[in-house]
């Protein structure tokens, strides 16, 4: 049996183990803290199809200009002498046009659709207990102005995306979500969307893997490759030696720290997000929803209810800023007839690992021969996980992948 070794334990490298494992590897995951300790914990776990269009847009420069002389905007910018974040920025000013949005968009879209299929077929039995409810994604504008600017942006994403949302007046929206204060200008509603609980996701995965003879190594942190020529035959660790057939590097916002180990360079941000959960207070909404001019998102859960948001570009920033949460509650706040349950049972943080171009790279390392990369799926990697696990395998034994692999490989940059 051929021994893999996955290198990172979140979402995205438990998908691949997962893959992997039913695929007849010999599979360890080593992760250097708790197996989805990291950005796959407090997320908002949307799966979204919706989510096509990256953030480097036409019109988005000028936001995060401001966004660099705004206090506490819920996009933030800590200026610092930091070259590879301002090459990084650059380069995302340099994307911010319609065509290279529509190419992104594509191939987000395949991925994107692929993945929420995937999870439909596995929550029937394989991911059961992950709270996975299929009731869309609410975007509510508090404005007209900016609800009636949106209707641009359907008008888009119907044209060139066959993506169509239902819209909701004022009126009528109340109706459809009775936690929504009145007086909002309305909403539009994706269908197709679902949501799940990111920590009881990672349980799910976990039990998979175990069950099917994978071993999942924690405070394990990944060191060097051990080489034979470009030929990875194991993994140094904080734990010893790990002898491998294949490693799959999944390693998030962490991944530019290992650029000399992989060879090559993945331009990668951490874009830090908080979120606050909760218990379901008495009023609680039934869809899941963002509040658009707020940026703050709501996902009501089986058993509990958060509130997410915010994207600072802040390096390797661990502290939970009290200024930032704040931000989160302020946004609820505004929209929700009871935005908050009776006590906090977390507040969290969590790094997105932010590619400029708003893709994942996902494929065979060109230095190594049998080490591939499965990272930078910045504000979508539960959304994009199934699909990543799946295509990683897929690469690694030669099977015809279920979608084109071409526009995440890793040497497009
Ligand atoms: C507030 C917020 C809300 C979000 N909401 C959503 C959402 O609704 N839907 C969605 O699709 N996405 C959402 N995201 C994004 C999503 O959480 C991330 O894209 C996803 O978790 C990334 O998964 P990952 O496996 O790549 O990284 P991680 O989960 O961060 O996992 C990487 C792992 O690698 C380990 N590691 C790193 N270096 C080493 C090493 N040297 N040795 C061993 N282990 C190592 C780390 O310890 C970590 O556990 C949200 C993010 C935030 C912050």
């Amino acid at each position: 049996m051929s021994r893999l070794i996955v290198v990172g334990g979140g979402v995205i490298g438990a998908a691949s183990a997962y893959y992997a494992t039913r695929a007849g590897w010999q599979v360890t995951v080593i992760d250097q803290g708790k197996f989805g300790g990291g950005c796959s914990h407090g997320n908002c776990g949307y799966v979204c199809p919706s989510h096509v269009l990256p953030l480097a847009a036409p019109g988005a420069i000028w936001p995060a200009m401001k966004a660099l002389l705004q206090k506490n905007s819920a996009f933030k910018i800590r200026m610092r002498f930091d070259p590879a974040l301002w090459s990084w920025l650059m380069r995302f000013a340099m994307h911010c046009n319609r065509r290279d949005m529509l190419v992104t968009g594509r191939a987000l879209q395949t991925i994107l659709d692929a993945s929420r299929s995937l999870y439909g077929e596995l929550m029937k039995s394989e991911l059961a207990g992950c709270e996975w409810e299929e009731r869309g994604l609410l975007f509510v504008f508090q404005t007209q102005a900016a609800f009636d600017h949106y209707a641009h942006t359907d008008e888009l994403l119907r044209r060139e995306f066959g993506l169509a949302a239902v819209p909701y007046d004022g009126k009528q929206l109340v109706e459809l979500e009775p936690a929504l204060k009145t007086g909002l200008a309305g909403a539009w509603h994706y269908e197709a969307d679902a949501h799940l609980r990111p920590d009881r996701l990672m349980t799910a995965w976990r039990r998979k893997i175990e069950a099917g003879g994978g071993a999942i190594k924690e405070q394990t942190q990944f060191l060097e490759f051990v080489r034979s020529g470009c030929r990875v035959t194991g993994v140094r660790t904080s734990q010893g030696v790990l002898e491998a057939d294949a490693v799959v590097v999944a390693t998030g916002a962490w991944t530019p720290l290992l650029h000399e180990q992989l060879g090559c360079c993945v331009p990668i941000q951490p874009g830090k997000g908080y979120s606050i959960t909760m218990p379901r207070p008495r009023i609680c909404p039934k869809i899941p929803m963002i509040f658009e001019e707020h940026r703050v998102a709501i996902t009501p859960l089986e058993s509990c209810y958060r509130i997410g948001s915010t994207m600072e570009f802040a390096g390797y920033d661990v502290e939970l800023r009290g200024e930032r949460l704040a931000l989160l509650k302020n946004g609820a706040d505004i929209y929700l007839h009871e935005p908050f349950g009776e006590r906090v049972l977390e507040q969290w943080a969590g790094w997105r690992p932010m590619i400029f171009d708003g893709k994942p790279v996902i494929g065979p390392v060109p230095a190594l021969d049998n080490v591939y990369l499965a990272a930078g799926h910045g504000m979508l990697g539960v959304s994009l996980a199934t699909s990543t696990g799946k295509l990683v395998t897929e690469l690694m034994t030669g099977q015809t992948p279920h979608i084109d692999p071409r526009p995440f490989r890793v040497d497009r940059f």
